[in-house]
């Protein structure tokens, strides 16, 4: 039997219809009901994608990065990662 885990939330569209689906390389996989993504069970907080969508909008905006963490209440070092990751998919594409 499947069952929803209800303190599982889906990284990609915020669901918590989300459920077990075994294992993978160890660590215990999900299946997002919602969105039908797969996704491995992770020790960090996930973010849902419009979070990360907004924090790049603000830092295009020319917002500084400490006031996007403290609007969005996502820890400095996120945000930075975020834009960061941002910055060189960007730099990919146009090459
Ligand atoms: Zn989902």
């Amino acid at each position: 039997m499947r069952r929803v885990i209800r303190n599982i939330t889906c990284p990609n569209c915020g669901s918590n219809y989300v459920v077990k689906v075994g294992k993978i390389k160890g660590k215990q996989a999900y299946l997002c009901r919602d969105c039908h993504r797969k996704f491995i069970e992770n020790a960090k907080h996930w973010y849902p994608q419009w979070l990360r969508d907004e924090a790049i909008q603000m830092y295009l905006k020319g917002t500084d990065p400490h006031l996007i963490s403290e609007i969005l209440e996502v820890p400095y070092h996120t945000v930075v990662m975020w834009i960061r990751r941002y910055v060189i998919l960007n730099k990919t594409n146009k090459q």
